[in-house]
């Protein structure tokens, strides 16, 4: 029931903190309403039951209106106030546009739909946490409790400032309510000092890409799978195996905690979704990504920076065995381009790598440019110096040594740099021909 006028509100209290919009909704309530949820609701967002949607109410909207956009714009408001903003940066190209398509109309689905958040089967964040210090400390400072933005992000299990586990309200009747010490409960067994380490960071990154403006699943996708194969999860001759990486998964401390958590998101302590999340090219659940860089990148200080741009990590293969590298992405990583230009023939380069001659040289043809003949064309320098060096350290061991000698002790590099680079190899024996000629003039 819309109140037909929505005319902008006759007190208009400021954030409180991080506060999310909830928060602000329940103290408006508490200090500006009149007892009734309902007629809260209606008031500032033009729907009687907005206090059931904790995570973003549908109707933005008119909450913009009634505010006169003081307290900020529907995206602006989504992004820093609700807990779904967390899904926004990780949202593909085409969902994206369906999201911003509602941002500017009136009516629409909820938020939750607009997402993409309800097929997703995990909890949609509806429950209330709070961090009992937090609380302690608003309580002290004889303010108003308040719900904490960061709090209510997915991933978010531990207090980032005091270390400590979130307490859960399992908020039953749907009213707009404020924390109290004595409603919530911990949802999960104590963290060890290691899980809540790994929490407390998982926290901080659920915070970082909240603020993104959009993250590049594709290039999380591909860091991801380096970095399993940097640590030997999965490898060149082996293709990703499911069983592998949900079991290396599920044996972290992490997924240990996990599994006592008493909501839907526990069922991912198996991780028998990170093969479909490393395959997939849609958009998927932030908490998977979450765990998954918490796990893979736990001792890892740069973690928050890789996620933002993983693209300055070296790239691998998103399907093992058939594709060695990221298809827009030209140039190879520099050790994998090493095995190549050092083997001896391209079969044995494939030998190393795990794969056939024929898919080394397919994948080699696609990067384009350097076509099939990769080998010869990026070899060239690495030979030319090998064959400098080789006449140079020959000259260096035998200061008496004549054109001859060279000629004759180091055959293969003379006739490969005659041939390739015949400027070098004169460079390289300069000084014998200046001495040959003093030589001859004595003579
Ligand atoms: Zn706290």
């Amino acid at each position: 029931m819309a109140t037909g006028i929505n005319q902008e509100l006759s007190f208009i209290p400021a954030w409180r903190g991080d506060e999310s919009l909830y928060s602000w909704a329940s103290s408006f309530h508490k200090i500006c309403g009149n007892g009734s949820h309902r007629d809260t609701g209606t008031l500032l967002f033009g729907a009687a039951h907005a206090c059931k949607e904790r995570n973003a109410p549908t109707g933005l909207h008119h909450f913009v209106q009634v505010t006169g956009g003081s307290l900020g714009e529907v995206l602006q408001l989504l992004r820093t106030r609700c807990s779904i903003g967390l899904f926004i940066p990780f949202l593909t190209s085409a969902r994206r546009a369906i999201f911003l398509d509602r941002t500017n109309s009136v009516d629409g689905p909820g938020w939750t739909t607009t997402l993409g958040m309800s097929a997703s089967g995990l909890s949609p964040n509806s429950h209330l946490r709070y961090c009992e210090s937090c609380l302690n400390d608003d309580i002290a400072n004889q303010l108003l409790p308040k719900w904490r933005w960061p709090h209510q992000l997915v991933g978010s299990w531990v207090c980032s400032d005091h270390s400590q586990p979130l307490k859960t309200v399992i908020h039953k009747s749907f009213t707009w309510i404020l924390p109290d010490v004595s409603i919530g409960e911990y949802q999960h067994a104590e963290p060890t000092p290691t899980q809540l380490e790994v929490l407390r960071k998982m926290s901080l990154l659920a915070q970082f890409a909240a603020h993104q403006e959009h993250l590049d699943l594709n290039a999380l996708r591909q860091s991801a799978l380096n970095e399993l194969r940097r640590q030997g999860i999965s490898s060149w001759s082996h293709p990703l195996s499911k069983d592998r990486l949900a079991g290396w998964f599920a044996a972290s401390s992490l997924a240990q905690w996990l599994r006592t958590v008493r909501s839907p998101e526990s069922s991912l302590a198996t991780g028998s979704w990170i093969h479909d999340l490393l395959r997939g090219r849609r958009g998927d659940h932030p908490l998977k990504w979450l765990l998954l860089w918490s796990v893979l990148f736990a001792h890892d200080a740069s973690s928050q920076r890789r996620f933002s741009t993983p693209w300055s990590e070296p790239q691998w293969d998103i399907f093992g065995q058939s594709s060695l590298w990221v298809e827009e992405c030209i140039g190879l990583p520099s050790d994998i381009n090493q095995i190549i230009l050092d083997a001896k023939t391209l079969a044995d380069a494939a030998k190393q790598l795990g794969l056939t001659t024929g898919a080394l040289r397919n994948r080699l043809i696609k990067l384009g440019e350097f076509g099939g003949s990769f080998r010869r064309e990026q070899g060239i320098p690495l030979r030319r110096q090998r064959a400098m060096n080789s006449i140079l350290k020959y000259i260096a061991h035998r200061p008496d040594c004549t054109l001859g000698d060279v000629h004759r002790e180091c055959k293969a590099a003379v006739s490969w740099l005659r041939a390739n680079c015949p400027e070098d190899f004169a460079i390289a024996t300069q000084e014998l021909r200046v001495q040959s000629s003093r030589q001859m003039l004595l003579l």
